[in-house]
Order: C-alpha cells, then structure tokens, then sequence
C-alpha cells in the first residue's frame, strides 16, 4: 500500500498519511457540495424568475383591465352622448312641430291680471279667497290663450303681492296690446245678487268693444246672470293702461250657489273658455294698430 502514498507528513510522533482515495473521497463530496449550492442556487433563481414573471402577468393583466374598463367606459360616454343628441334633435323636432301647428294668428300680447294676491285676498268667504280663484281663472285663460297663438304676459303667476301701480306700469312698458283683469264679486248686504259684470274705462270705445266681446262670451258659457258691461267708476286699472283693458267680475262669493260654481275645476273653466273666446273674438274683428309688444 505504500505506493499510494504520496506524503508522509512528520508532526512530532505522529503520522498523517495523504493518499489518493482520501483525496478523491475529500474531491467528491466538494464537488457534490458545489452541484448541490449550484442546484439550489439555479432552483432559487427560476423561482425569483417565476414569481418575476407572475408579478409582470399580474400587472400587465391588471393594465390589459384597466384599459379595457377605460374603453369601456369610454364607449358608455359616447352612447351617453349620442342618446342626448338624439334626444335633444327629438325635441327640437317635436318643438318645431308645435310651432307649425300653431295657429297662424297675427301676434298679440295680452296682459292676464288675476286680481289682488299674497298679502291682500280680495273678497273672502270664510276659507274661499278671490285672489286664488282669480290666479286658478287666469292660469286657465292663459293656456287657451297660448294655444290659440297669442302671447300672454301675467302680472302674477302665484300667491304674491304686486301692487297695481307695477301691475299698470308693466303693461304699459311692454307695450301689450290688450290688459284683462280677472275678479271675483261681494255683496254682503245681499246674498241673493249673483252674475257676471265687465268694467271697462268710458272713454275708450275699443275697450268698451272688449268688455262687451268678453261679457257676451262670458254669459254664453257660463249660464251665469248678465249684469251687463259697466263704466263710469273711476277704477285706476282701466284709467291709466295705455291699452284697451277690462276688470272681469265673474261672479258673487256672497251667493252661497254662485261661490260653490266659483271653487268648481268645471265652472271655472267655463270660465276661462268665455274670457278667452271673447278676447279672440275682439282680436280679430277690433281692427287694432299693429302691436308694438316685442315678440
Ligand atoms: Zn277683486
């Protein structure tokens, strides 16, 4: 065996004796141990890549949503937008339609005053107050009149406090061509007094026209008494309008029969019917100057 030998090592008495065998042996397990460090190291590596790769998978298909959603919601915005404009073209078309059926009339504007409001309610019986009466008439007015062609203007359009004064002033400013004034009527001492009666100012004879029209019209529809037009009581409505105007008295709230028809949705809008019909009616056979309203 000494031929294996390849060092005697002298360390005091003893002797160490390196051989082949042991060095291979020694060689081998190195070895084993590097492939084993290389192995983990390698396995270790493709895991950090694969977790890499996953984490980039993760994001890219994170991104790939995103975009979409982003389209997504894009393509809702445009529905959205192209839904409005189909909208918005439909009601054009559908105004444009409404405005070709209108009744071709020559332009007018006509003031609708429903009498008193807010503050002040007129002539009351018990919870029946005429300023509402009168704002429920002339709201109904207005439509028909609206419908018939004609511009409206109101003096009020709800339960507010507007002096005369302003009521007078606007109409004058606006250069309206008509000024009708809706009422409802009292008489304490008497319950039995009941029907319609028209105010106009005495000396303008269009006016007179007017509230001869609207009475006629009036009595036609209602069935109401006709106490007939009436001037002479200086009223500063029809005094200081610079246009024909009338002050309509409907009807009595103190005849309990007449204030029940008063309140009533279907009287009420015969009504309305009568006081329109009789305004048109004037319109068209009153030869007026031509408006000078600005439309
Ligand atoms: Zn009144």
């Amino acid at each position: 065996m000494k031929k294996f030998y390849i060092k005697q090592i002298q360390s005091g008495d003893r002797v160490y004796h390196l051989n082949f065998l042991r060095l291979a042996l020694v060689l081998l397990i190195l070895i084993a141990l590097v492939t084993v460090i290389v192995l983990a190291v390698n396995i270790a590596k493709t895991r950090a890549k694969k977790a890499e790769a996953a984490e980039q998978a993760r994001i890219q298909a994170e991104e790939e949503q995103k975009k979409a959603d982003e389209e997504a919601a894009q393509e809702r915005q445009r529905q959205e937008e192209a839904a409005r404009a189909a909208l918005e073209e439909a009601e054009k078309k559908a105004q444009a339609e409404e405005e070709a059926a209108r009744p071709q009339v020559e332009a007018r504007a006509i003031v609708i005053d429903p009498g008193h409001g807010g503050e002040d309610d007129g002539v009351t019986k018990e919870d029946v107050l005429e300023k509402d009466i009168n704002l429920v008439i002339a709201k109904m007015v207005q439509q028909k009149l609206t419908e018939a062609g004609y511009t409206v203007v109101m003096t009020r359009t709800g339960d507010e406090t507007v002096s005369r004064e302003d009521r007078v002033a606007n109409a004058n400013n606006v250069h309206a061509d008509l000024f009708v004034s809706i009422h409802q009527n009292m008489m304490s001492s008497d319950s039995s007094v009941r029907g319609a009666e028209t105010w106009f100012s005495e000396d303008s004879e269009k006016a007179k026209e007017l509230a001869r029209d609207v009475q006629e019209n009036l009595i036609l529809q209602t069935d109401a008494k006709d106490r007939g037009i009436k001037s002479g009581q200086e009223m500063y409505i029809t005094e200081n309008t610079q246009m024909p105007a009338v002050i309509l008295e409907c009807g009595f709230l103190s005849n309990e029969e007449e204030c029940a028809l008063l309140t009533s949705t279907e009287y009420q809008q015969k009504v309305a019917q009568g006081i329109a019909d009789g305004i048109i009616q004037f319109l068209e056979e009153a030869d007026l100057p031509a408006s000078q309203y600005q439309f």
